[in-house]
């Protein structure tokens, strides 16, 4: 049997659709985008329809909203470095939460060593913040306030609109990291009234190492690439022409197949759910209960008695694909700090399983891996002497 991938949370391949798009870019049309010559405008009006392609996604009021940036970390340093610096004289203090991606913490955490305050809003058991919290939490010297639109590892989708008004009450820019979101559920700029948002492009069937940072008219940013005028001299850096041009088709397809694709995923998803709990005693699910305020290709379970790590490999040895956390962390032997912000204790979060699914997943490899994982478990206990209570 062919290998079956369920990590979609970590990347996705890219689509047929999409490759074949990005291809002539490559060859015949190579430009340099800031050239004037016929070819270095052939490659502008890529960009531009590229970008207008983003805009329409996303229902952004503008075109020139949309900056095309490196991916999902660069565009989440970009927008939390971007406002602090742009705002410093008015304050230092970010909100933001526990739960966040790496590329939003550890951004914070540099912040905090250039003199910001960062407050990490805790989150309750299925990993969501409330309006209230970010009320409480916003001070004389808040600058801006940055939560997830869906978390990667759990898949929990956060009340964004509400979190932004609770923001915006008090005057406050409100970013959100959209990079699990964009593609698998509807993100709009207007009715969430996010002033930036970040994306990434192989999340959603692109390629790696492009993405996106919308930008609200009018909001004060500094830039963070410093060199030429690329991106109305907001981004430096001659433009990744084919990454640009896979982007712009891939969110496209995105939107278009999104009904489509999140009924598939889901109801795999649910089926795998069912399936495992039916099969596997003590296991614990991570994230909301309900289906429906989890994005819809996302199971984290933790089997108990087990490493996620040692379950993960025995999957890969059977040619499965799936992760324990999140990608970014695979390797390091501290617990996930999501699992631990949901009240998990240290050996139920080391026990995480994480199987993300996409839309060219069948029935057939749910299945498979139906058959499979519980055989793995229950060898795995056995060697190490786990038993059910
Ligand atoms: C993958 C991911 C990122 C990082 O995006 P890259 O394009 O890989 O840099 C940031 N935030 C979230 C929530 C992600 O899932």
């Amino acid at each position: 049997m062919d290998r079956i991938y369920f990590d979609h949370a970590g990347t996705t391949p890219v689509t047929e659709h999409v490759l074949n798009g990005m291809l002539p870019y490559f060859r015949e049309n190579y430009g340099n985008a800031s050239s004037i010559h016929g070819t270095g405008r052939d490659a502008r009006k890529a960009v531009e329809n590229a970008r207008r392609q983003v805009q329409h996604a996303l229902c952004a009021e503008n075109a020139s909203e949309i900056y095309f940036t490196s991916g999902g970390s660069e565009s989440d340093n970009w927008a939390i470095k971007g406002c602090a610096m742009a705002q410093k004289e008015k304050g230092r203090h970010i909100v933001t939460t526990q739960i966040e991606h790496h590329a939003v913490l550890h951004t914070c955490a540099w912040l905090e060593q250039q003199g910001f305050d960062v407050t990490y809003l805790p989150v309750d058991k299925e990993g969501r913040v409330t309006p209230e919290q970010v009320r409480n939490a916003i001070r004389e010297d808040t600058i801006l306030v940055s939560v997830m639109t869906a978390n990667n590892e759990i898949g929990t989708l956060e009340p964004v609109r509400e979190l932004a008004e609770a923001a915006h009450e008090r005057h406050i820019l409100f970013h959100t990291d959209a990079v699990q979101a964009a593609g698998a559920i509807p993100v709009d700029v207007q009715s969430s009234g996010a002033d930036l948002l970040s994306l990434s492009a192989h999340k959603f069937g692109g390629p790696k190492g492009i993405g996106a940072l919308y930008v609200r008219k009018g909001t004060l940013m500094d830039r963070l690439i410093h060199g030429g005028d690329q991106e109305r001299r907001m981004r430096a850096g001659t433009e990744n022409l084919p990454g640009i041009v896979g982007l712009g088709i891939a969110i496209t397809d995105a939107c278009e197949q999104l009904e489509e694709h999140a009924l598939h995923v889901r109801s795999l998803r649910d089926r795998l759910q069912k399936g495992i709990f039916e099969r596997i005693h003590g296991v614990l699910l991570n994230g909301p209960v309900s289906a429906e305020e989890r994005l819809p290709g996302n199971l984290n379970l933790s089997i108990l008695g087990l490493q996620g790590e040692s379950v993960l490999l025995r999957l890969d040895l059977e040619g499965i694909a799936a992760s324990s956390g999140s990608a970014c962390t695979a390797g390091s032997l501290d617990p996930s700090h999501v699992l631990l912000a949901i009240g998990r204790d240290t050996d139920t979060a080391h026990a995480s399983v994480r199987l993300t699914l996409g839309w060219e997943n069948t029935e057939t490899e749910v299945d498979e891996v139906l058959r499979i994982l519980p055989e793995i478990v229950q060898d795995l206990r056995r060697t190490q002497g786990y038993e059910i209570h």
